[in-house]
Formats: C-alpha cells, structure tokens, sequence
C-alpha cells in the first residue's frame, strides 16, 4: 500500500507543475492514484491546480463516492473518466488529465499523434490515439477511450485535452510532458515545412530497446509511414549521420529563407 500522505504531497506538486507549464488554465485538469485496493485519491472539482494542498485532495471509493475528506471539496467532475482506466486496465496506478496547447491543438485538429518521429516519444508512448469527442463529466468520455486505453497509455481527447496513465503518478506524468514536449516538436517542424518520419527499421530497434529497458505501460507501435509531402532521404541509404543532418539542416534553412523573402 502507497503512504498516503506521500501521494498527497505528489498529487499536489504534480499539480503546480502542470499549472505552471501551462498545460491547464484556471480550474481545469484533474489527478488521481490509487491508495489500495478499495480506495483512490483525487483532485478536487472547481479548484485551480496550481494552488492545492494536501487537505484539499480526497478520498474515494471506486464508484467515485467521498469516503473523507474537506467537506468543503468535492471529487474531481471527471472521475468517473479515471474509474474507467482504473477498470479496464488493472496495471495502472495513477492517471493525469489535462489541456497542454500543443497536443490539444492537435486533438482539436482531429489528428491523432502516431507517426515515428522521436526515439524517446516512440519508446514511452507510441502511436497516441484520437478518442472520439464526448461531453465532460459524462458517460461519454469513459465509452469514448474503453478500447483505446487497453493499447495505449497516452490517449488525446478530441476537442479536449489528453489523459495520460502510469504505473505511478510521477509515470504519468513524464508521459504528459513527453506527450506535449512531442506535439510542439512536430507542430514546429510542420512550420519548417518538412517532417521526417523514422523508417520501419529505426523503429524496430527501438522497440528491441524499449523491451530491454522493460519499460512498466502498454503502447500501440507508431506508424513508420513517410509523410506524403516528405523530402526524407532514406535513412538506410546513408552511412554518415552528419552528412544528413547537414544537408537536412541546410535544405531547411533555404526553404525558411526563401519563405521570409516572399513575405
Ligand atoms: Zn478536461
């Protein structure tokens, strides 16, 4: 069993930190972890996550019901979202919601971030999946991401926000920054015009890796797929890193200088 005035403490400066980083505003975003085999520990609802403590954190059953806590707090609106990963995936000890720009922008754009692009990303979370839209602190959340959770422990919300899942609450979290730190990389490299995907091959090794680091979740393999519009050599034409990374570097920057000169 977890201490739990130590997950308290987590909850809560897990909190400030996805407050200060701007992946929620105001009151949004919600945290949860399991206690023991009865009972869950979340946020609670109309509170910002920058400015918990630990008195305000409760303590649930797992239909969601206060079993202690402030009567001045109520649970998070959507626990019954973390119920439902709680349920279906048994492995799983803690769970973040949140609104990060970068990943939301994308699940507000309808495209799901699955492409190969970075070693850390492809080893962490794999192909992060698109659940359907569905109303907040509804039934429809928890239906939308039943199938996606059972392969992925990193889901984007459609319209929404992300939700992450771990095997601990400091888990969970790494997997939001490494979720949104991957978004902005690929929006940004949208920008430059350009996105290479990481052929079948790098990917492979990778996963080889992942099971030797026995890394703790489940995730769906990315899709090795080029980009249509992708000007990528082939990886495995080419001996020198360097020499790519060179011309790739210099292709990029004329395609930025020639765009600055047409404006
Ligand atoms: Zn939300």
């Amino acid at each position: 069993m977890q201490d739990e005035m130590e997950l308290r403490r987590l909850i809560v400066e897990i909190g400030k930190r996805i407050w200060t980083r701007g992946y929620v505003a105001a009151n949004d975003g919600n945290i949860t972890a399991v206690l023991n085999g009865r009972e869950l520990l979340t946020t609670p609802t109309g509170v910002s996550k920058g400015f918990m403590t630990t008195e305000m954190i409760i303590k649930v059953d797992r239909s969601g019901k206060a079993v202690s806590g402030n009567s001045k707090f109520r649970p998070s609106s959507e626990v019954m979202m973390h119920l439902e990963v709680y349920k279906t995936r048994p492995d799983v000890k803690a769970v973040v919601h949140a609104h990060p720009p970068y990943a939301t922008s994308f699940a507000v754009a309808g495209i799901p971030l699955d492409k190969c692009v970075l070693p850390e990303a492809i080893i962490v979370i794999g192909a992060v999946p698109l659940a359907p839209y569905g109303l907040p602190s509804t039934m429809e959340i928890p239906d939308s991401i039943r199938e996606l959770i059972q392969n992925s422990d990193a889901v984007l919300l459609q319209n929404h926000g992300t939700l992450t899942l771990g095997s601990d609450l400091l888990n969970a979290y790494h997997k939001l920054e490494t979720l949104e730190h991957t978004a902005s990389i690929v929006w940004k490299a949208i920008q430059l015009g350009n996105m290479n995907v990481l052929p079948e091959r790098e990917r492979d090794r990778l996963m080889t890796l992942r099971d030797k680091f026995n890394l703790p979740g489940r995730i769906t393999t990315c899709d090795a797929t080029p980009m249509p519009s992708s000007q990528s050599e082939s990886y495995e034409t080419h001996s020198s890193p360097d020499a790519i990374s060179e011309q790739r570097i210099r292709r990029i920057a004329e395609q930025v200088i020639a765009k600055l000169k047409k404006t």
